[in-house]
Formats: structure tokens, C-alpha cells, sequence
């Protein structure tokens, strides 16, 4: 949990100038852009020195650079970083590399609820959320002697998708399990694959009325996964497994989608009963948040993963996609981060998307 008090730390803030700022990696580009495009200041958060390629995206690029020498570093510059009047917008990539435990003690208003990070990261905990909001999960399988179908292998705290494998039988997990690596055996769930990205503003009701706020849908990805996406252009999966050649699920990019306009209620049903559970459980997932699913051929959703924050699968829609198009044009996540802080500032409500 983090103890940090949101209203203490605000207190010394000029809310004037407030300053966002992020780790440059993951989808910071899209970030400072939409923080731009909203009128903010905007700080880059870089380790040894300022990547060079943001020269190259001037719109992306962040208004000043601030150079750490590890990101774990940057607890240690938090006051240098409270007078520029920042707020924090975490990635992915920016909870990774400073570490969970890090994260929870960073001392700058960060936006979106931190507490979300210990029910996403714990799979009992994520399990207990998510089915608890009436979603269907792969099934997991406990024993690995019990496998009788198709089943993924995911070792814990693997970023990325790295390592995990799919096992057919018991004999072919043994032969790829690696010894002391705690795992999660789930089935594989066949079917295609949407991940969706929504925005619940707990202060705002100009959207799908929730409880408390509103819920968006601003756009929806499919991920590139090496090897598994384009190993079938040397041959089945099947027969490359026999000589030893196993697919693998790094994730290197993503595609944009849309998805039958048939089932958008469901999708919306789904983000809803997340964020309602999740207000029932620790206070609500705050802003982006993406759902990670499989669409079998009965039409039915199986949820795998949940992700509480933004994710790279916006990435495609800096310039708004199909379904953020029809709530403002040009309207990125990122974009729609900054208007939720501009929104707060003005209404004085900055503690209730902060923390
Ligand atoms: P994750 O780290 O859980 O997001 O999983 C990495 C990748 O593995 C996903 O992007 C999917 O392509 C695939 N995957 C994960 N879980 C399942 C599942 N239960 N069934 C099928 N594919 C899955």
C-alpha cells in the first residue's frame, strides 16, 4: 500500500504550472504530446543522458529532459522534482524499472490509484478481482499432470510475455519447464485476441454512467508477438515443435483493431463491472486501464490479463483511433490523461485522481 497523502504533498504545488512527467520509453511520446496538446509543461525522465530520437518527433518530444543515472535514482531527486510542480504519468515500463516497492514509496503526485498494483500483480489477487467482477478467466490448471488440452506457461513476474510457453501434455511441460521458476499454467484459450483500452474518470458522468463517473472506450490493439505470430510462415506449430523449434510471445509492437460493433455492450459490461469491483475492493482503478482477451468462436469473452494502467497498445492512436474519434477528435489516451488532470485542477478534485 502506499501511505503517501496526496493533499500534504499538493499543498507546495503551484497549481498553475503544473508540470507532467514520465519515464521516456513505453508510450511517452504519445504522452507528452497529449500533455502539449492540453497546454502542459512537460518533463522526460531519461537515465545518462537524453535519447537522441526524440530530436526527430519534436511534438513528442518532452520540454526539458531530466537525467538520472538509474531510475531507481529518481526517489532521491523527488524534491527536485515536487518544485517543477510535477506529476507523475506511469507506464509499464516506468513501474518495471523502478520496481514495485519503489513505485509504492515514490513521494510526487502520481496519476491514477497505486494501490490498483498490488491486486494486478498478484495472479490470486487479479484472479479474486476479476472473476469476483463476473468476467471468465482461462482456466487455470494446478497440477501439471492435469494437462489434457493445450495450456500456456507463464512464470511469474515475466515481462513481456518472455519465456512462457505452450505445453500439449504433461510430458512436453516437463521437458520445457525450468526448475525453481514459480509458474501459472492456464488453458489456452483459442480465439482471437482484442485488447482494450478504456479511461474511467471517477469525477467525470459525460460518458457510460458507472456508480461513481463514467467509463470510455478510446480505442483497442492487437499485440505482435514474436515468434508466435509469423512462425507459421516456416511451417506449423506443430511440426516445428518436433525438431525443437518453439514459439515464443515477446511482444514487439502493436496493431491497430476494431471489433464487430455487435459486441461493444459486452465490452462495455465488462469495463464497468471491473471498475465497480474495483471501487469495492481498494478505492477504484483510476484513469487508462486495458483488458487483455480472447474472443472464442461461441463470441464469448475470456479475460487473461488485466493492465492498470496505460498501455503501448494506444500507441497507434496518437491521432485518435475509430471509437475516440466519435468523443473528441484527435484524442490519444495520452491526451486524455492530461484533460482528466486539467479537468481536476480546475474543480479543485486533483486528490481524487492522484495518489
Ligand atoms: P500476458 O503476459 O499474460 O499478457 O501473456 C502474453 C501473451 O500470451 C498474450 O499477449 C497472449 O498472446 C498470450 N496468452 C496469454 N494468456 C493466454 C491464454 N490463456 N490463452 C491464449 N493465449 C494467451
Amino acid at each position: 500500500m502506499t501511505d503517501i497523502n496526496i493533499s500534504d504533498m499538493l499543498t507546495s504545488y503551484d497549481k498553475k504550472n503544473l508540470t507532467i512527467a514520465t519515464v521516456c520509453s513505453h508510450s511517452s511520446l504519445q504522452i507528452f504530446d497529449g500533455a502539449r496538446k492540453e497546454g502542459f509543461k512537460t518533463i522526460g525522465i531519461s537515465v545518462g543522458e537524453k535519447k537522441r530520437f526524440y530530436d526527430a518527433f519534436p511534438l513528442g518530444r518532452p520540454d526539458e529532459f531530466f537525467i538520472v543515472d538509474s531510475y531507481k535514482d529518481i526517489l532521491k531527486y523527488t524534491e527536485e522534482l515536487r518544485e517543477k510542480n510535477v506529476i507523475v504519468i506511469p507506464h509499464g515500463s516506468f513501474v518495471e524499472y523502478l520496481g514495485a516497492d519503489k513505485f509504492l514509496k515514490l513521494e510526487l503526485p502520481t496519476f491514477g490509484n497505486r494501490n490498483v498494483l498490488l491486486w494486478e500483480s498478484d495472479r490470486k489477487k487479479e484472479r479474486e478481482w476479476l472473476e469476483g467482477a463476473g468476467l471468465t478467466m482461462p482456466q487455470e490448471i494446478k497440477n501439471p499432470k492435469d494437462i489434457d488440452r493445450p495450456v500456456i506457461v507463464k512464470y511469474h513476474g515475466a515481462k513481456g510475455g518472455k519465456g512462457f510457453f505452450i505445453a500439449k501434455t504433461y510430458d512436453e511441460f516437463k521437458k520445457r519447464i525450468e526448475k525453481d521458476k514459480p509458474f501459472t499454467i492456464q488453458e489456452f484459450v483459442m480465439g482471437t485476441r482484442y485488447y482494450l483500452h478504456y479511461f474511467y474518470s471517477p469525477i467525470q458522468d459525460n460518458a457510460y454512467k458507472l456508480s461513481k463517473g463514467s467509463l470510455q472506450l478510446l480505442s483497442m490493439d492487437r499485440r505482435d508477438e514474436t515468434t508466435i505470430d509469423e512462425v507459421q510462415r516456416l511451417g506449423s506449430i506443430a511440426e516445428l515443435e518436433e525438431i525443437g523449434i518453439h514459439p515464443t510471445f515477446v511482444v514487439t509492437g502493436n496493431i491497430p483493431i476494431v471489433m464487430r460493433e455487435s459486441l461493444l455492450p459486452k465490452v462495455f459490461e465488462m469495463g464497468a463491472s471491473v471498475v465497480e469491483k474495483s471501487l469495492e475492493l481498494f478505492d477504484g482503478v483510476i484513469g487508462s486501464f486495458c483488458l487483455e482477451t480472447v474472443v472464442t468462436e461461441d463470441l464469448e469473452f475470456k479475460v487473461f490479463e488485466i493492465s492498470a494502467r496505460i498501455v503501448a497498445g494506444t500507441n497507434p492512436y496518437i491521432a485518435g483511433s475509430p471509437y475516440s474519434e466519435l468523443i473528441q477528435p484527435d484524442l490519444s489516451t495520452g491526451r486524455r490523461i492530461a484533460q482528466e488532470i486539467k479537468y481536476a485542477n480546475k474543480k479543485d478534485k486533483l486528490e481524487e485522481i492522484l495518489t
